[in-house]
C-alpha cells in the first residue's frame, strides 16, 4: 500500500463518490509516475501505463484537467485527469474507476466525467500542490478536517440558489470564519457588488475601504492570481493600508478576473498562509458560482430571481414602500432585427441597451432582465419624477444606438414604463406588473416613449384591472371558486312544453362574495383563459346533470350552457365536451348550448362541425345576441341552430321603439321559415312578455319570468319550480319568485 507518511485521500473519495454514485475506487500518482495513494477496493491491472497516458495526454494539452478514458473488460470503465498546479506544471494523475451496471452499460463520455468531477479535482488539485509545497510534513489533522467540511459544503451546494440568506454575505462570513481573519470584502464593480464584514459587527471606515477597493482592484487586475502580503513596511504613507492582506481574483467564466475577494488581519495576528489561501480561493469560485446563477450571462444584468431576492433584501430594512420606483423597459420592434439581421445582431441589441440601463442609473439600481427583451430596475429612494427623468435619460441614449459595423441599418428604441411599489403581498411582482401595464401603454401609443402609471389613466386602468382580474380568475380555476346559476327561459304562448334554463357563471371572490360575468369575463377573454372557463361550466353542468339526469323525467327539459369563440377555435374542445358528456352519463338531450352570433361566424367552419356533431348526438344549439351582428340574416341558413335568441337591445325598446318591434316580428318570422324557434331576452316587465308573445316570440327569458338561481338549487326544487309555473300561470303573471 501506501508509504505510511502519506495521510489518506479517503475524504475526496467521499466526495467524488457524492458526484459519481457508481464510483468503485481511487488511485492517485505523482507525476513520475508512481502511485502513492489508493482507495481499498483498488484493483486496476494497467494503472501506471493508464497514469502515463495521462501524463503523455498532458503534454499534448495544456487545459486543467488533460485526460484519458479505457473501458475494462470487468464492467468498468476507469478515467485519469493529470492535475496541475500553478504555471501548468504537472502535480500527479487521479485515475477514478466506476463500474457499468444495470442501465448504465456505456462508459459517460470523457468530458462530461470530468466537468461532474471538477469540484473534487479542483480540491486534489490544492492538496497535491500543498503537499508539494509543503514537502511530507504533516498538516495538522483537525485544520484538514474543518477543510473539508467547507469544501462538502461549497461543492455540494453548487447550484446557489436565491432563496436563503443573502449568499455573498455568507461567503464573507465563511471566510471570517475558516481564515481568522478580522475583515473580509468582495468587490466586482461590473456587478455593483461592493460588500464587506467585520468580525467585530464595527463598520469599517468607508473612506479607507474605497481606497483599498481601487487598489486591490487594480493590483489583482495586474497579476491575475491570489496575493498573498503578511510584511508591512513601515507605514508613512496615507493610501498604504496597515494590514496582512489575502486578495484572491474573482474569475469570469471566461477566467476574465471581475472583482476581488479580500481578507484583512492587523499585523499582530498570525500570517495568511497557503491553507488560507486555498479557502479563500474557494470561496472566490464560489463568489463566481453565485454571479453566473444571479446574472444573466447575455447582459450581465440580475436574472428576474435574483431580483426578487436582493429587492426583498432591502424591503425587508423597512421605510416607505411608495419611496422607490420600478421601471420596466421593453426594447421597440426586436423581432423585426432578429428576423431581418439574425439573432446574433438582436443579441448585441439587448446587451447595449442593457449597459445604457446600468450605466444610467446611480449605483444603488438594481438592474435585471426580466426576459428576452424586458429589462427592469428597481430605484430605491427614487420618487416617480426622478425616474422619469432617468427613464429618459435611457430612452434618448438608447436611441442613439447604432448598430455595429457590418450589422446594417437599424434604429433601436425603447418603450418604458414606470411605476411607484406599493403596499401588497408581493410588492416587487406588483410593481413590475404595473410598470408592464404602463410599457405597454407606452407602446400602444407609439413606442419610444415613456409612461407613468396613473391611477387616473383609462387604457392603464382597464389592463390594470385586467391584471389583478386575472390573478383572482387564475386562483379561482385553481380553487373551484366558481358556482353556476340557472335562469328559467319560458314558454311564451300556450303550454309549448316544459321550462328551459341558461346556466351563467358566476365567481366566488375572498369572502364569498358573488362577481358577476361582466367583472371576468372581458379579461378572461383577452387572456385566453375562456376555453378553461368553458371546460370548468362544461364539465360541472355535466356532472351535477349526470347525477340526476334519470330523475328529471324524459320530455324536454333543457339547459343551455354558453360558449365563447375561444373554445369553438380550439380544435380539442369538442372532444372534451363529448367526454363530459360521456364520462358522466348526462342524458345529451338535457344540453344546448349558446353561441354568439359573431364567435359562430367568426370560426364558422369550425362551428358548423360543432354544432353537427353535437347534434347527431341529441343536443340543441342557441344563436345568442341575436341580431347584434351586420350580417346575421345572410349566415343564418349556414348555421344550423335550433333556437335565436333575440338579443335584449332589442327587446327593451320594443315597446316604444317601432324599429325594434318590426325586427323582433321579422326576426321571429324568418326563424319560422327555417324552422327555429325563438328566445326574447330581457323581458323585465309583463308588458314586454305580452308583447313578444303578440310578436310571435315563442320563449321569453328576464327577470318578468324568473331571475336566476343557484343550479344545485334549482335541481333539488324542480318539481316544486314547475309547479308554480303551471301552463296557466305562465301565461298569466309572473310566479317565479327570486331567489338568492
Ligand atoms: P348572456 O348570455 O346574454 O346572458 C344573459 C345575461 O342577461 C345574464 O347576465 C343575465 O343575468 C342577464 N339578464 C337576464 N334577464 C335579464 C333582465 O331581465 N334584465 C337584465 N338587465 N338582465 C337580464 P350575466 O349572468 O351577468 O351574464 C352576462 C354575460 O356573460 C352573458 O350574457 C354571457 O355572454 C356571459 N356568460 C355568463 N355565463 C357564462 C358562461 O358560463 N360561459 C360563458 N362563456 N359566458 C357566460
Ligand atoms: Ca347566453
Ligand atoms: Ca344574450
Amino acid at each position: 500500500m501506501q508509504p505510511a507518511t502519506e495521510t489518506s485521500f479517503d475524504s475526496y473519495v467521499r466526495l467524488i463518490k457524492v458526484l459519481m454514485p457508481n464510483l468503485q475506487g481511487v488511485a492517485v500518482h505523482n507525476r513520475v509516475p508512481m502511485r502513492i495513494w489508493a482507495s481499498a477496493d483498488w484493483d486496476v491491472a494497467d494503472q501506471d501505463a493508464i497514469a502515463e497516458d495521462a501524463i503523455a495526454q498532458a503534454r499534448a494539452d495544456s487545459s486543467d484537467y488533460p485526460a484519458v478514458m479505457y473501458t475494462l473488460d470487468s464492467g468498468r470503465a476507469v478515467y485519469a485527469f493529470a492535475v496541475r498546479g500553478e504555471r501548468i506544471a504537472l502535480l500527479g494523475v487521479v485515475t477514478i474507476a466506476v463500474t457499468l451496471s444495470g442501465i448504465r452499460l456505456e462508459a459517460r463520455p470523457l468530458e462530461y466525467v470530468r466537468k461532474l468531477v471538477q469540484p473534487a479535482l479542483e480540491c486534489l488539485r490544492r492538496e497535491l500542490s500543498l503537499r508539494s509545497e509543503l514537502g511530507s510534513r504533516e498538516r495538522d489533522l483537525g485544520v484538514r478536517e474543518r477543510d473539508f467540511a467547507l469544501m462538502f459544503d461549497i461543492s455540494s451546494n453548487s447550484a446557489p440558489g436565491a432563496g436563503d440568506a443573502d449568499e455573498f454575505d455568507r461567503i464573507l462570513k465563511t471566510a471570517m470564519e475558516h481564515t481568522g481573519c478580522a475583515l473580509a470584502a468582495l468587490w466586482v464593480p461590473d456587478k455593483k457588488i461592493s460588500k464587506c464584514a467585520t468580525r467585530s459587527g464595527q463598520p469599517m471606515v468607508p473612506g479607507v475601504l474605497k481606497l483599498a477597493e481601487q487598489h486591490l482592484l487594480a493590483w489583482i487586475q495586474l497579476q491575475q492570481r491570489t496575493i498573498t502580503i503578511n510584511r508591512i513596511a513601515n507605514v508613512t504613507t496615507q493610501d498604504a493600508a496597515p494590514y496582512k492582506i489575502l486578495a484572491c481574483p474573482v474569475r469570469h467564466r471566461s477566467e476574465r478576473v471581475m472583482g476581488v475577494l479580500a481578507l484583512f488581519n492587523p499585523p499582530s495576528a498570525a500570517d495568511f498562509d497557503a491553507h488560507k489561501a486555498l479557502i479563500a480561493e474557494l470561496l472566490a469560485k464560489r463568489a463566481t458560482g453565485v454571479i453566473q446563477a444571479h446574472y444573466d450571462p447575455g447582459t450581465g444584468l440580475m436574472t428576474r430571481q435574483a431580483l426578487e431576492h436582493q429587492a426583498q433584501i432591502l424591503l425587508a430594512c423597512g421605510g416607505d414602500l411608495d419611496a422607490h420606483s420600478i421601471l420596466y423597459l421593453d426594447i421597440d420592434r426586436l423581432h423585426v432585427i432578429n428576423e431581418t439581421f439574425g439573432m446574433h445582431v438582436g443579441d448585441d441589441v439587448i446587451a447595449s441597451v442593457a449597459e445604457v440601463l446600468s450605466q444610467s442609473l446611480p449605483s444603488d439600481a438594481l438592474c435585471a432582465r426580466i426576459s428576452g427583451d424586458r429589462l427592469a430596475a428597481l430605484m430605491p429612494n427614487t420618487n416617480l419624477a426622478a425616474a422619469s427623468a432617468h427613464a429618459e435619460r435611457i430612452r434618448s441614449t438608447a436611441a442613439a444606438i447604432t448598430p455595429r459595423a457590418g450589422q446594417g441599418s437599424f434604429d433601436v428604441s425603447v418603450s418604458i414604463g414606470i411605476a411607484p411599489l406599493a403596499n401588497s403581498d408581493n410588492p416587487l411582482a406588483h410593481a413590475l406588473a404595473t410598470a408592464e401595464i404602463a410599457c405597454k401603454a407606452a407602446k400602444d401609443r407609439g413606442r419610444n416613449r415613456i409612461e407613468t402609471f396613473q391611477d387616473s389613466d383609462q387604457s392603464i386602468i382597464r389592463r390594470h384591472t385586467d391584471v389583478l382580474v386575472i390573478g383572482k380568475l387564475r386562483s379561482a380555476l385553481g380553487d373551484d371558486s366558481f358556482r353556476l346559476d340557472a335562469q328559467p327561459i319560458l314558454p311564451l304562448r300556450g303550454n309549448c312544453g316544459r321550462p328551459r334554463f341558461e346556466l351563467l357563471l358566476r365567481m366566488l371572490g375572498d369572502r364569498g362574495e358573488i362577481i358577476p360575468p361582466g367583472k371576468f369575463l372581458s379579461a378572461a377573454d383577452r387572456y385566453q383563459l375562456m376555453p378553461t372557463i368553458d371546460r370548468w361550466v362544461v364539465r360541472r353542468a355535466c356532472a351535477l346533470l349526470g347525477e340526476r339526469g334519470a330523475a328529471l323525467g324524459d320530455d324536454t327539459l333543457r339547459f343551455a350552457i354558453n360558449l365563447s369563440g375561444q373554445s369553438l377555435q380550439d380544435e380539442s374542445f369538442s372532444d372534451f365536451v363529448h367526454a363530459q358528456i360521456e364520462g358522466n352519463r348526462t342524458p345529451p338531450r338535457l344540453l344546448c348550448f349558446e353561441l354568439t352570433e359573431t364567435a359562430a361566424i367568426g370560426n364558422l367552419k369550425k362551428a358548423q362541425a360543432f354544432i353537427e356533431r353535437l347534434q347527431k348526438i341529441g343536443c340543441q344549439f342557441a344563436l345568442d345576441d341575436f341580431g347584434t351582428g351586420v350580417s346575421s340574416l345572410a349566415y343564418l341558413k349556414d348555421l344550423a341552430v335550433n333556437y335565436l335568441k333575440i338579443d335584449g337591445s332589442f327587446v327593451r325598446d320594443a315597446i316604444d321603439n317601432s324599429r325594434s318591434e318590426s325586427m323582433i316580428k321579422a326576426i321571429a318570422q324568418l326563424a319560422k321559415i327555417m324552422c327555429m324557434e325563438t328566445i326574447a331576452e330581457y323581458v323585465e316587465t309583463d308588458a314586454l312578455r305580452a308583447r313578444m308573445a303578440d310578436l310571435g316570440v315563442d320563449y321569453g327569458q328576464g327577470f318578468a319570468m324568473g331571475k336566476a338561481q343557484r343550479f344545485e338549487d334549482l335541481l333539488q326544487e324542480l318539481a316544486i319550480f314547475e309547479a308554480t309555473v303551471s301552463p296557466t300561470t305562465a301565461a298569466g303573471s309572473p310566479a317565479v319568485a327570486a331567489r338568492r
